[in-house]
């Protein structure tokens, strides 16, 4: 034919929306084909997000569990890190996941293809590799699920390979020995957990009056206690004005309200968001429209403005995390399929996999105020928790939020440690409207932190009167 390839679906990019998208696809029979520009399937979730910085934070907890084990009269010597065998495991964790996909790609039929896609047409791409080569593919449907970049903030001298964004932090170079984290969000404090625990003294620089702005303050205080207990500087309300690359390091200018005394950095990790990768796609050929910021709009069913033209993912909007990408790029597929189905997430959890974790879902006290929304708080101390004492970490908290009318739990905070599994709960309750007395009639095992669920409803419903 006139084209190298002719598919029924086609997907734009292999991270977890997707992969996703792809082998749905080929589940339900129609016949696909996931072009990737990278070597590795995985998208920026596998090969330098949510799964390389997981493993790194996983290093980060062991040596913090052997600092503290000596209020167990426990002592171990100071680590000794070799940083090549620590990049071997992040490394190993990675590859496992990646090769497992294109595994699962092959067991599928689904056809991957190496190169970078523009459209070409309404119903065409072309494909070039790295090397020069280009292919051409036609299509019926097309799903396009490019992901994000780290923005790279102007005035750094990105030349420099001291200055770095998420990717090459997660690259693990070296262990600075003064690093600059600009940003304090979540991806900025996951690598500051991970490099204080290394052995960087790190300084955290932030614009917003608070870390992890989209967070409550409450949630936030637990976590800006231990890394100011850990000696990691932070500075909100401030800025980086200048930053000049010298030969002993990184000069930076800064301005706000408590600018940090310290002016020389050896790495600085710039990580202020994220921007869609929509613009680069030639989206005007097949009729798709893109706003000025990359996003690229779509409807309930995932369908941009050209019918037989899908998009998902983090070049949808936020919030850009992988559980919304997957979840997006599993209905995509299925619509495709014929299936009548739309979006029907009520909410997506949040977590920050910083020490301790922030997990947060649905309706946040912030929001619930800005919205005037009459709302109830039970909330239950970890202190109160027999396994949060057990652990050594009685610094969490479990909130949650209810309608005052109808007593239906529509948020839920949690900072601890395992907060992040233990906001899927809450979730679940938000999307089957429970009520606090669902929640607190629920016999939860003893003794776990999950119980502490289950007891900030009876707070809330003052089915408890004394903390135990
Ligand atoms: P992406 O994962 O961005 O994948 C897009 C893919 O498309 C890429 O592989 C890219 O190479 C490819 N591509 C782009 N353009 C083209 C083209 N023209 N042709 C061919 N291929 C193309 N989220 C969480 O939920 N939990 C976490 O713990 C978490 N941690 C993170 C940590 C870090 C350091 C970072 C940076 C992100 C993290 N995220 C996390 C966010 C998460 O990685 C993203 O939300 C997720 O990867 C988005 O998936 P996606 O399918 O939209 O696209």
């Amino acid at each position: 034919g006139k084209y190298n390839y002719d598919c029924d679906v086609v997907v734009i990019g292999s991270g977890p929306g997707g992969y996703t998208a792809a082998f749905r696809a080929a589940d339900l029979g129609l016949d696909v084909v996931l072009v990737e520009r990278n070597a590795t399937l995985g998208g920026v979730c596998l090969n330098v997000g949510c799964i390389p910085s997981k493993a790194l934070l996983h290093a980060a907890e062991v040596i913090d569990h052997a600092a503290h084990a000596k209020d167990m009269g426990i002592t171990f010597d100071a680590p000794k890190i070799e940083l090549a065998g620590l990049r071997a495991y992040k490394e190993k964790v990675v590859g496992s996941f990646t090769n497992g996909l294109a595994g699962m790609a092959k067991q599928r039929k689904v056809k991957v293809m190496h190169g970078s896609a523009q459209f070409s047409g309404a119903n065409a791409l072309a494909i070039n590799d790295a090397n020069g080569n280009g292919q051409t593919l036609s299509f019926n449907h097309c799903i396009i699920a490019a992901g994000s970049e780290a923005v790279h903030l102007p005035g750094f001298p990105w030349d420099d390979p001291r200055v770095m964004d998420s990717t090459g932090a997660l690259e693990l170079a070296d262990v600075p020995k003064k690093l600059l984290v600009v940003g304090g969000g979540i991806i900025g404090l996951e690598m500051a957990t991970v490099y204080q625990a290394l052995g960087s003294e790190v300084t955290v620089v932030e614009l917003a009056p608070q870390l992890i702005p989209g967070a409550d303050a409450d949630l936030v205080r637990p976590l800006a206690q231990r890394l100011k207990a850990q000696k990691v500087a932070v500075h909100l309300k401030t800025k980086v004005v200048e930053a000049k690359a010298e030969k002993k390091g990184i000069r930076c200018t800064f301005e706000g309200d408590a600018v940090p005394a310290d002016t020389l950095f050896d790495r600085v990790l710039v990580a202020v968001g994220r921007s869609a990768n929509g613009n680069k796609l030639a989206c005007e050929k097949a009729g798709v429209t893109v706003n000025e910021r990359g996003f690229i709009a779509v409807d309930n069913q995932m369908r941009t403005s050209a019918s037989h033209i899908f998009a998902i993912g983090d070049l949808v909007g936020q919030p850009m995390l992988a559980h919304k990408a997957t979840h997006e790029g599993k209905l995509a597929a299925e619509v495709i399929a014929g299936e009548k189905k739309s979006w029907v997430a009520r909410v997506i959890p949040s977590v920050a996999y910083t020490n301790p974790e922030i997990a947060w879902v649905g309706v946040t006290e912030n929001e619930a105020k800005e919205k005037g929304l009459k709302i109830g708080v039970g909330k239950f101390p970890w202190a109160a928790s027999g396994r949060a004492l057990s652990i050594g970490r009685t610094d969490g908290f479990t909130k949650l939020i209810f309608d005052e009318d109808s007593h239906r739990v529509i948020g839920c905070g949690i900072v601890g440690p395992h907060a992040g599994e233990l906001i899927s709960e809450a979730a679940l309750a938000i999307e089957m409207g429970c009520e606090a007395a669902d929640l607190g009639h629920t016999i939860h095992p003893h003794p776990t932190l999950g119980e502490t669920v289950c007891m900030a409803a009876e707070v809330y419903e003052g089915t408890i009167t004394d903390l135990y």
